[in-house]
This record gives structure tokens, sequence and C-alpha cells, in this order.
């Protein structure tokens, strides 16, 4: 019997439970997150390796690779892993782990937006424009830790917050936070959690120059919600070349 079982196991090591990344369904998280990772790349957002992306489906989560080229990722570089499984997270659990690969640094700042915000979707980019603009507020103090606009109609792409129905009005004022960067990326946990406590509506934190964490219900509000910021932290940056205040009293 415990041969049986332990056959058994060998056997689930052994196939390394490849199951949960192979699908012809171009919308499951193991081909969706190479998919993203790619057009990703083209704006500049995983340059070099650095970004990435994370699905839930679930308690099932599915996570980029470390250092991976994100244009070139496959499938089967994908690590899966079972939220409920996560006890201790010195020592995290895998169901799926890809041969000669290593787990993303920012595997921890996934699960905290899981976790703490039921989120089905967390991409993480190292955008230019988000990194600008936590220059730009460092510029005008070092204690300047949110970032707010004004009067912008891509506001809307921005959802009202957690468990609030609809997204932000063009009159509403949009705040993200900002937070100091780390040496080595999972030690941003602590703070990133410190920020969505603090700012309980928001669906990204800035990391002075870093980039940005972005998560939403689902991966198509996830990804809305990142270009939206983009745009906007591309906008701002424009702005501030001009003169332009990024807050205004138009109502
Ligand atoms: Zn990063």
């Amino acid at each position: 019997m415990a041969t049986q079982k332990s056959s058994q196991l060998e056997q689930v090591h052994a196939d390394n439970n490849d199951h949960l990344i192979r699908s012809s369904d171009s919308q499951h998280p193991a081909n969706l997150i190479p998919a993203l990772c790619s057009k990703f790349w083209t704006l500049g957002w995983v340059t070099g390796t650095g970004g990435g992306t994370s699905i839930r489906d679930d308690d099932l989560v599915y996570l980029a690779p470390s250092g991976v080229q994100k244009e070139l990722m496959k499938p089967e570089d994908i690590y899966v892993l079972a939220l409920s499984q996560q006890k201790d997270p010195k020592s995290r659990v895998y169901l799926r782990s890809p041969p000669s690969l290593k787990p993303s640094q920012c595997t921890p700042l996934f699960i905290a937006a899981f976790t703490k915000r039921n989120a089905g979707c967390c991409i993480h980019t190292h955008s230019q424009w988000a990194v600008l603009v936590t220059l730009l507020l460092e510029k005008r103090s070092s204690k300047t830790t949110l970032f707010e606009i004004n009067n912008i109609e891509q506001i809307k792409g921005i959802g009202k917050g957690y468990k609030k129905q609809g997204s932000l009005g063009y009159h509403d004022t949009l705040r993200i936070p900002v937070i100091e960067n780390t040496p080595h990326e999972e030690d941003l946990t602590e703070s990133l959690e410190q920020a969505m406590d603090k700012y309980p509506d928001t669906y990204a934190v800035l990391v002075r120059r870093h980039g940005i964490y972005v998560w939403g219900e689902t991966v198509h509000k996830a990804k809305t919600q990142t270009e939206s910021l983009d745009y906007i932290f591309q906008l701002a940056i424009e702005m501030e070349k001009l003169g332009l205040s990024w807050l205004s009293d138009i109502s």
C-alpha cells in the first residue's frame, strides 16, 4: 500500500503536474500570461526580463518565472501554486515548477493582491512613465508618497475601489500611493501591503525609481487599468514639462 502511494507521488513529481499548463484554450492562464507579456514587452513594460504578470483562477495562481525574456516566454515556463497551500512565505509550495528556472521575486507581491484584494490578475511593469512620475514626486519632496490627478477623461478607466461598483468619473481625483524601492523586490511586500491598507480603494501602487503594480478583479480589468494608468503617467510627464498642473478645479 505504502509502495503504491509513494509510486503515485513519484508519478505526480515526474510529470510535474504539467496538465496544469497544457490547454488549447487561448484564455487559459498558462497561454494568456506569455501572450500578454509579449504585448507588454512591445510597450517597454517588461524590458530586459523585468516586470511580470500573474493570473489567479480560483485557488490556483499562475506566475511568470524570474529572469526569462518576457516576449519569448512559453506555457512550460509558468509556475503554478495553490493559494490555500501557502502557510509560510519563506518556504513556498508549488504545484508545478519549470525545471531550471527560478520563481519570480514578485511572487509575494502578486499574492498580496490576490489575498488582500481578491484580485484575479496582477501586472507589474517597469514602465518609464511610472518611474518618471515617482522621480517628479521625489523632486518635489522625498516625502511625497501620493500621485494625484483629476479632470482627465482616461481616469474613467480606473475602478472606484475594492468592492465598489463602477469606475471613477472625469472630475474624480485619481490617487496612487508611492512606496520606496528596496534592493530585493520581495522586500517590497510589507510596504505594498501597508499602502493597500492606507488606500483601500487603490488598484495600483507605484514603486519609487522602479515601476508599478496594478491589479484587477479580472485579467481584462487589470490590463485596462494598467493601460489607463500608463497613459495618464505619460500625460502627467508632458503636463509637467509644459508647466501644467495635475490638479485643477474644473467642476
Ligand atoms: Zn520589478
